[in-house]
């Protein structure tokens, strides 16, 4: 078991065993915080590894604002005394990275030459530890800092441009560098639906709680650093993987759970239909192949309650709820597209005497629930599902019909009654039908 597999570039963590894994090469990622099994291809070959915690650390991508001038990062023109142009934040207002960058090409410019004139420009400057002294060291050294307002510069590339402020004009002619756009890694799309996160509006993969923890993603256990956190991610990287590494190390010897309530799924209710999966924005939801049924991952679990909302089945609800008090006898099950209507549409007294209760499809009831609800000799159930075709749930009806013939063959084999589950058709405006169908099987007479 690795304590951090680095996806990107790795960071020196002597306490903390270690592996790097090409961002592009992740296949699938399985598990939760504290034990996650990521899957990658290496030369072909399928690796499986398991670790308790993933830091994605990649660069920005970076893209020039103009297409024909030269950006902060290229190297410096050799003809020494020709006047530079520095253009930060032309079109956006441009992150403490680039912030730092564009000053200390500007700060080296002048110390290259001391004769040649270097002109900043920006709309915006951001200043972090560090930044706010080159700016005021590439003041002191003599560059010219100019704030401007959208469409109060014109650039005429590749060597002019006009500024306007108040009143005045000025015109400046020399070697433009202006700050580079940057992106999310490119890798990154990929590797958030990999690895179940959902990423922000701009492609980046940090979670909403930016300030209090600005690495986390909205997978616990999974960390955003430097180009795959956002457009600041590389102003402060030095703090934020020493926070995210500390983070690591403590949970090594004690991970407590986000929420104090558990929720749990009811492996008899659940249709395995995906949808919490699918939903889940913390990917806490995994199948449990042995139970038949989906389960909810506790550590890596945020308490949302997206899951239970729009589970179809009801199957999932908040652990040391009440179970609902059991009994047992002639009991209906009705599907919500078709029987449970025609119910509502039916007096209330034709359902005397029986236990009712709707079920998102025919298809939906287990053989262990059915069994689990068949404990007396008089304990019978009756499923009332859709005509074949207008079931919404891919010939539900059909395996609905298939599941109960199957029981019911069982029981009899274990000589436990005949045809004590029925499997019964209806549509919504059959409410008539429905009554004398009741009728007829509390009689016994189906
Ligand atoms: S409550 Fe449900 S949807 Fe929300 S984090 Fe937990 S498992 Fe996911
Ligand atoms: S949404 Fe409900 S029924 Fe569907 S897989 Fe999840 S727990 Fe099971």
């Amino acid at each position: 078991m690795y304590d951090v597999i680095f996806l990107g570039d790795s960071v020196e963590t002597p306490s903390l065993k270690q592996l790097q894994v090409a961002p592009e090469a992740v296949t699938s990622c399985k598990g939760k915080v504290g034990e996650f099994f990521l899957r990658f291809r290496v030369n072909g070959e399928v690796h499986e590894e398991k670790t308790r915690a993933i830091v994605i650390n990649l660069p920005h991508q970076q893209e020039q604002s103009f297409a024909d001038l030269p950006v902060f990062r290229e190297n410096l023109e050799p003809e020494q005394e020709k006047n530079l142009i520095f253009i930060q934040d032309h079109e956006e207002i441009a992150p403490a990275y680039v912030n730092r960058i564009g000053l200390e090409k500007a700060l080296q410019a002048i110390r290259d030459n001391a004769s040649r004139q270097v002109y900043y420009f920006y709309r915006s400057l951001r200043f972090t530890e560090g930044t706010d002294q080159l700016y005021e060291e590439a003041r002191r050294s003599g560059v010219a800092f100019f704030r401007y307002e959208e469409d109060r510069l014109q650039i005429s590339p590749p060597d002019r441009l006009t500024y306007q402020r108040g009143g005045a004009t000025m015109e400046v002619e020399g070697k433009i560098y202006t700050a580079p756009l940057l992106k999310p890694a490119p890798e990154l799309e990929k590797l958030a639906q990999v690895l179940r996160i959902i990423p922000g509006e701009e492609g980046y993969l940090q979670a909403e709680n930016v300030y209090l923890a600005p690495t986390l993603t909205g997978r616990r256990g999974i960390y955003a650093v430097g180009g795959a956190r956002s457009p600041n991610g590389l102003a402060g990287f030095e703090e934020e993987i020493k926070y995210t590494l500390e983070e690591i190390e403590a949970f090594k010897f004690n991970l407590e759970p986000l929420v104090e309530e558990d929720r749990e799924v009811d492996d008899r209710k659940c249709i395995l239909c995906y949808t919490c999966y699918r939903v889940c924005p913390h990917a806490a939801l995994e199948e449990n192949k042995e139970k038949d049924s989906m389960e909810i991952l506790k550590d890596a679990c945020w308490g949302c309650n997206g899951c239970i909302s729009h589970c179809p089945a009801g199957a999932i609800s908040l652990g040391g709820e009440e179970e609902e008090e059991r009994k047992w006898g002639l009991q209906v099950l009705m599907c919500e597209n078709s029987a449970e209507t025609a119910r509502k549409k039916m007096p209330r007294e034709n359902m005397d005497g029986f236990i009712s209760r709707e079920i998102p499809c025919s298809c939906s009831i287990k053989k262990e629930e059915i069994y689990g609800s068949l404990q007396e000799p008089e304990d019978r159930i009756l499923i009332l599902g859709c005509f074949e075709e207008s079931c919404k749930h891919l010939e539900g009806d059909q395996r609905g019909q298939r599941i109960v013939d199957e029981v019911n063959e069982t029981l009899a084999s274990l000589d436990l009654g005949e045809d004590r589950v029925r499997f019964e058709r209806l549509s919504p405006p059959m409410e008539q039908d429905l009554a004398n169908l009741l009728k007829r099987w509390r009689e016994g007479q189906l």
